[in-house]
């Protein structure tokens, strides 16, 4: 399946993007992971990247597309792929449309996750993230490690993003409203969209993405 997340910060794409990318068996590919591995290994992408993310801006289109055309192009992304982060804006949707149709593939589905917009604000400002893994997640009221600081799974340092702070929380929701909202209207002229309501356990948001997912296929 090729499946693109979409959902305002906070909404938990990631961590039901790796959920949902296991079950399904294909790739994972989050643009802003992708970011920040540059970030930390310090390349021209990472140090250009940097000051966008952490002004809660988007990065420019034309390094974004080109870094998630070229990780959807590797083999493990050739039988499906689900994005998680891409595209964010109409352009970046469009590049992946041109990118789809010259390898004669489609979309199966849009996932959209709704929440509600103080709720996202306080699970972002909360959330701590571990350096070995960003998909240990926990947050400082609603899943707090066994030990502070301490990744459970793991045992690695958690710390909070740098644009996870409250005001940068709320232009990157701004952000959304503005330039990545209209995708979702993008797509629904393509008949993709599902909508999936993102609070509640995480196992539950991911059994009705599941669910939501196989209707889609059993449409199609
Ligand atoms: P995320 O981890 O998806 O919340 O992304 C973190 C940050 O990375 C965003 O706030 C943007 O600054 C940048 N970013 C991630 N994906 C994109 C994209 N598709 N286009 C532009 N910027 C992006």
């Amino acid at each position: 399946m090729r499946i693109v997340l979409v959902g305002p910060p906070g909404a938990g794409k990631g961590t039901q993007a790796t959920r949902l990318a296991e079950k399904l068996n294909i790739p994972h590919i989050s643009t802003g992971d992708l970011f920040r591995a540059n970030i930390s290994q310090q390349t021209e992408l990472g140090k250009l990247a940097k000051s966008y993310m952490d002004a809660g801006n988007l990065v420019p289109d034309e390094v974004t597309i080109a870094m998630a055309k070229d990780r959807m192009e590797q083999p493990d992304a050739e039988g499906g792929f689900l994005l998680d982060g891409f595209p964010r804006n109409v352009s970046q949707a469009e590049a992946l449309d041109e990118l789809l149709t010259t390898e004669g593939i489609k979309l199966d589905a849009v996932l959209d996750l709704e929440a509600p917009e103080e709720e996202v604000v306080k699970r972002i400002a909360g959330r701590r993230i571990c350096r070995n893994d960003s998909a240990h997640v926990f947050h400082v009221t609603y899943k707090k490690p066994a030990k502070e600081g301490v990744c459970d799974v793991c045992g690695g340092e958690l710390y909070q993003r740098d644009d996870d702070s409250e005001a940068t929380v709320r232009t990157r929701l701004e952000v959304y409203h503005t330039q990545t909202e209209p995708i979702i209207d993008y797509y629904k002229t393509q008949g993709l969209v599902v909508t999936i309501e993102a609070m509640g356990p995480v196992d539950e948001v991911t059994a009705r993405a599941l669910a939501a997912l196989k209707r889609e296929g059993d449409e199609n």
